[in-house]
């Protein structure tokens, strides 16, 4: 049998996005800068993934975020082993997977980059579950060191005054906070400018997501779900409006060479919830043999689903709204509303829903979104039972079948 390496595949190489080499090379400088921190004198605050960030930036505190690490070990398929061993420390397998993986690393710096650096300060914001508070507060005693709690009300129908009052309030105390721990006073020139690439930043990543309306799209939710990353993680900063820049241009051009994510592109699908990570490749490669890209998603548009509430000039005063009223912050008639109008955007034919045996504020709606969308725009719908880092829940079998068989109710219609 010979040794020699196989020949690239002309075709698959033309579909590889350019763009994912330079990502690779921005998060490894990232992670080294987070885990020296203690040598160059950096502080680090480990914040959740719908947290204010900019205030951070602004202070020049390096955000990590666990769950972006939850991420990363469901990816390299280290979530089963690291979630049994959080259920062996006394957490109920029916508790978030990110927040068993996370509790289960912190003590022997588990996982695939041997542990996040150490925290200066825990920043949790609860607009995406109640799970964090409970993390936050075991991880602060853990390393002992300061929380802060961003508290959002849930917005089931509006923000109200006595909300935004509420809200803005904190963001004075968060800053308040920040200086005490960093023991300087926040750069108000710094904080504006940081606000403005934040929004910059959101601007981008939406005309990226955006670029799928065109048919065939030329990235795919699974695309998508990578390249998210920079805006979760560094937002505010000029590297990410530098890199949605590039990656919008390499968008453009594979829209004007007829560049696909998905060969002989016939059906166009929403994807709604967190990716299952350790089947993204699986999943990409079943949908894809069926001629389906998956052409947008509920999960990535997150973070960039309220810069209609942002306004530059004042975006401290703003962002109070913005980060209270995003997609797990809202109630199940408006999520229903923001997956019809995108339904309608991207012309997709059906609808994916991932059922997250973790995320429950995600997974609990999803029965009567899918009656809402099925009464309003006659798409079927197709639910898969999973988790996004524990393998445990995941039955390839029965995904397997149910996806051959929602294709065939998409191929009867066309
Ligand atoms: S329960 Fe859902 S929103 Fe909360 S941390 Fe887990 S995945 Fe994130």
């Amino acid at each position: 049998m010979s040794n020699e390496p196989k020949p690239a595949d002309p075709e698959k190489e033309k579909r590889k996005i350019k763009s994912v080499g330079k990502m690779k090379e921005i998060m490894t400088g990232y992670y080294i800068e987070a885990k020296t921190a203690e040598q160059t004198g950096k502080k680090v605050a480990w914040i959740t993934s719908g947290g204010p960030v900019e205030p951070l930036i602004a202070m020049d505190v390096i955000p990590v975020y666990p769950e972006n690490h939850g991420a990363m070990i469901g990816a390299s398929k280290m979530g089963s082993d690291l979630c049994e061993k959080a259920e062996s420390m006394g957490y109920a397998r029916d508790l978030c997977s990110y927040a068993r993986a996370d509790i289960a690393c912190a003590p022997i710096n588990g996982g695939p980059i041997g542990g996040l650096p150490k925290p200066d300060m825990l920043v949790c914001c609860n607009n995406i579950c109640g799970t964090v508070l409970k993390w936050y507060q075991v991880q602060a005693r853990h390393f002992g060191v300061p929380l802060f709690i961003f508290d959002t009300p849930f917005c089931h129908t509006e923000f109200s005054a006595e909300a935004r009052r509420y809200v803005r309030r904190q963001v004075d105390e968060y800053i308040e906070f920040l200086e005490g721990v960093c023991a300087s006073k926040m750069d108000v020139d710094r904080m504006h400018q940081v606000g403005r690439l934040s929004l910059e930043g959101q601007r981008l990543w939406q005309a990226v997501l955006d670029t799928t309306m065109h048919k065939p799209a030329p990235m795919s939710a699974f695309d998508a779900f990578f390249h998210l990353a920079l805006i979760v993680t560094l937002r505010g900063t000029q590297t990410v409006v530098d890199y949605y820049t590039a990656l919008l241009a390499e968008m453009k051009t594979r829209i004007e060479n007829r560049i696909s994510a998905v060969p002989k592109e016939t059906y166009r699908l929403l994807w709604d919830n967190l990716p299952i990570w350790y089947r993204t490749r699986w999943l990409s490669e079943k949908f894809a043999a069926h001629e389906a890209c998956l052409v947008a998603d509920t999960y990535t548009s997150a973070w960039c689903g309220t810069m209609k509430y942002l306004d530059e000039a004042d975006f401290l005063g703003t962002m109070a709204e913005a980060y209270s009223r995003i997609y797990l912050n809202i109630g199940v008639d408006e999520m229903a509303r923001d997956v019809i109008a995108m339904i309608d955007k991207y012309a997709a034919d059906g609808v994916v829903m991932h059922s997250n045996r973790s995320c429950k504020p995600y997974s609990f709606g999803q029965y009567d979104i899918k009656k809402i969308i099925q009464r309003e725009r006659d798409v079927p719908v197709l639910l898969i039972e999973a988790d996004m880092v524990d393998e445990r829940s995941f039955a390839e079998s029965q995904v397997d079948t149910r996806i051959d068989a929602f294709m065939e109710v998409l191929e009867n219609r066309k």
